[in-house]
């Protein structure tokens, strides 16, 4: 073994990237979550060969500061926090400084950007080097585009686990379909070798929100659900469960959001699971598309760098506040199932 020494910031980088960037699905879902934190209302993805030899993201948020480009492919660097207070309740979708670091290390990046304030637009490009240092003027229009090409270009070993361009390209649209139900204010259009897969205007009604969900969901979802609607102890649990005889051999029409972020969580899944348990028959899985907003206080969303897992201060409370609103909307829908029900 030789001596101790400090690894330099690209390969650091490069082990951190092992963590948050797995495949193109985790690099959209980093640069979106970018997106809807800068405030975007218009979100344009374009992405070539499922993502790895190109994803393109055009956003219309406050852009950043030509002095911070170079800062924001650096590790650690972030405008969302400042202080451990911060992080007690956080209300970004990101906050740990590490996505445009990470990506820009494992492809080749460049990140354009204008602010309103600015007169005109400026760019970096880095390809898996520490840091990028040149800022060069760019024509562009108020926002951020971030531009990645060649992923793991320079880790062959992580390419090799890549799987088809179809696959590969199916993790990323259920990624920004995702995205797309945590903001329905925010038109996504997603174009995959020049076709547009996704193209979905801001939903501001019931009736577009509505529509939005059928086409991410599909229609027969929409058709098949009852919207809920519950609020109680500073919690508030709305959105869309579908109806018991509209149940799923797999579990693939599952949405959970916790603040605008979505999440897999063992603890929300059984309190749902639990919920049908009495109108399911064993084996099918429910469908549902709901949101929770509680206080960012009460829930710690910084366990994974992912950020796919929470942990409610009160989890308990969590989980019956969940069960209970379910099983009374199922049982509003099916009268007869009123009474077996504990309530
Ligand atoms: P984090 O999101 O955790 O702060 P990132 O590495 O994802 O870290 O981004 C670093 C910083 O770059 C962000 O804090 C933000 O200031 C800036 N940034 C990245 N993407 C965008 C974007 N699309 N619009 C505006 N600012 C952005
Ligand atoms: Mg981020």
């Amino acid at each position: 073994m030789s001596r101790i020494h400090t690894l330099s910031p690209r390969l650091a980088n490069q082990i951190a990237a092992g963590e948050v960037v797995e495949r193109p699905a985790s690099v959209v879902k980093e640069l979106l979550e970018n997106a809807l934190d800068a405030g975007a209302r218009k979100v344009d993805i374009d992405v070539e060969s499922g993502g790895v030899k190109l994803i393109r993201i055009r956003d219309d948020g406050e852009g950043i500061h030509c002095d911070d480009l170079p800062l924001a492919l650096s590790r650690h660097a972030t405008s969302k926090i400042e202080e451990l207070e911060d992080l007690e309740a956080v209300a970004s979708l990101g906050f740990r400084g590490e996505a445009l670091a990470s990506i820009s290390s494992v492809s080749r990046l460049t990140l354009a950007s204008k602010q309103r304030s600015s007169e005109q637009g400026w760019s970096v490009y880095a390809e898996g080097r520490d840091m990028a240092t040149q800022v060069s003027p760019a024509a562009h229009p108020q926002g951020t585009t971030v531009e990645m090409r060649d992923l793991f270009f320079n880790t062959p070993a992580r390419r090799k686990f890549l799987k088809t361009e179809k696959t590969e390209f199916g993790h990323l649209e259920e990624v920004v379909k995702r995205q797309a139900l945590s903001r329905f204010e925010t038109a996504f259009t997603l174009r995959h070798n020049q076709k547009v897969v996704l193209g979905l205007r801001p939903a501001v009604s019931v009736r577009d929100k509505e529509m939005r969900v059928a086409s991410v969901c599909g229609k027969a979802f929409m058709e098949n659900t009852t919207p809920i609607q519950i609020q109680a102890s500073g919690m508030h649990l709305y959105g869309w469960v579908a109806l018991p005889t509209f149940s799923r051999s797999q579990a693939d029409l599952q949405y959970f959001f916790v603040n605008g972020r979505v999440i897999r969580d063992k603890l929300v899944t059984h309190a749902i699971r639990q919920a049908y348990q009495d109108v399911l028959y064993h084996g099918r899985h429910p469908a549902y598309v709901l949101y929770l907003d509680l206080d960012p206080a009460s829930v710690d969303v910084n366990v994974h760098p992912t950020k796919h897992e929470v942990r409610f201060r009160d989890g308990r409370m969590v989980h019956d506040f969940i069960f209970r609103s379910l099983h009374k909307a199922l049982a509003d829908v099916r009268p007869e199932a009123a009474s077996e029900g504990s309530l």
